[in-house]
């Protein structure tokens, strides 16, 4: 009994689910406490040899306490400490991480772990993919963004100085680790910036879910663990839902996913990176869009205030920065979407049923003069 309530592992809040994908299937752990769950490791971390790659910022949080349960559960660790930071998501890091594995002797059966947020998860992924051609990796993600999206899917990669994201490969990771303990440390901003795309699936697909939303976004913004491990759960059940069904983007579906995204990147680009997080330009972008949904008479307007009321009150941005007309539409048409030029929208039809379209230029510049300061 005296087990029982000392072990976080009994936490009934803990939830799992299975991203289906035939041979390639993994599942995805949410819960408090699980970086000290060392039964839970045992299960789902694979093979005797762990190479953990995490960042300045992460490893004094939570590195040695992920050691020790790995050693614990009979695992023998090795970990590389990279400098934090999206400018460092690059050539010079994942070479870092190849350095490392060659100095100490890894092989086919070391298991790359990535603790941190996505940039850890993205280069750790990538280098998983390519050291001797494939070597299984785990993402423990420790941002709400991570939690609820670059963690799941397959999609990894590192930036190339003309672009973001352009060098990658999809590769799935044995296991997903979603300790909501991890999130107690992150930046209110960071916190508010994964809400975004916790919203975004609400608005894509699941019409409860973003009632659900409207009615805990304060609880999720006070870091309770149970609204936390609530809307993680839901957002990577519709990711992997999404992603079971179009893993490599290539019926179109996945592309939905991208909501709020194009008017989004066009904010980020225009301002240039790093100005707002990607999260920030994710919430506006997603008011822009439900604009331009009501504009083509597809969303109800109260349906378009709904959307601009939650994404306010997780505390994002609803007012889009001026960069002229002009500008903004050439921005928009450098979006990986387009297909010859012409800008590929994703709009909504209802709230939850979203589709990709092209637009009327007039009802893109009455969306810009609308949401533009
Ligand atoms: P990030 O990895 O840079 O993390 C944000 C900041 O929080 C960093 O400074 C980080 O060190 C710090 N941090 C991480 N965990 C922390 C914790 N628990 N406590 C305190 N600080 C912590 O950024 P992100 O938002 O997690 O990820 C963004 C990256 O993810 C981008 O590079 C983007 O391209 C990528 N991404 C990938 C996918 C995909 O499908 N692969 C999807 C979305 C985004
Ligand atoms: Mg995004």
């Amino acid at each position: 009994n005296r087990i029982r309530k000392d072990n976080p592992t009994m936490n009934s809040k803990n939830t799992h689910l299975k991203v289906d994908l035939g041979e390639r299937s993994y599942p995805i752990e949410i819960g408090t406490g699980l970086l000290k769950d060392v039964k839970l490791l045992a299960r789902t971390v694979q093979g005797n040899r762990i190479a953990i790659i995490t960042n300045t910022v992460v490893a004094p949080l939570y590195l040695e306490s992920l050691t020790r349960s790995l050693n614990e559960a009979g695992k023998q660790v090795i970990s590389l400490v990279l400098p934090d930071g999206e400018q460092e998501k690059n050539w010079e890091s994942l070479m870092k991480v190849f350095d490392f594995l060659m100095e100490h002797k890894c092989d086919r059966k070391t298991t790359l772990v990535a603790l941190g947020g996505g940039v850890i998860g993205d280069m750790t992924g990538y280098a998983a993919a390519s050291f001797m051609r494939g070597v299984p990796f785990v993402q423990v993600p420790t941002t709400l963004l991570a939690e609820v999206d670059s963690s799941v899917g397959g999609k990894t990669g590192i930036n190339h100085p003309l672009g973001k994201n352009m060098i990658g490969a999809f590769y799935q990771p044995e296991a997903v680790i979603a300790d909501t303990s991890t999130l107690n440390t992150l930046p209110d901003k960071e916190l508010i910036a994964g809400l975004a795309e916790v919203i975004k699936y609400g608005a894509i697909i699941d019409a409860g879910f973003f009632e659900w939303l409207e009615k805990n976004i304060e609880k999720l913004l006070n870091r309770e663990d149970e609204a936390l491990v609530y809307a993680i759960r839901r957002s990577c059940e519709i990711k992997a839902d999404i992603v079971r069904q179009d893993e490599r983007e290539s019926t179109g579906l996945r592309a939905i996913l991208n909501f709020g995204h194009t008017f989004g990147h066009a904010i980020e680009a225009g301002l240039g990176y790093g100005q707002w997080l990607h999260g920030e330009a994710v919430g506006c972008g997603m008011v822009m869009a439900a604009d331009l949904s009501a504009r083509m008479g597809w969303l109800d307007e109260s349906f378009g205030n709904r959307i601009r009321m939650l994404v306010k009150k997780a505390g994002l941005p609803v007012v889009a920065p001026a960069l002229g007309a002009e500008r903004w539409i050439e921005l928009m048409q450098v979006d990986k979407k387009n297909i010859g030029g012409e800008i590929q929208f994703v709009l909504l039809k209802a709230l939850g049923k979203a589709v990709v379209a092209k637009v009327p230029e007039d009802m893109l510049l009455a969306t810009l003069k609308e949401c533009v300061a």
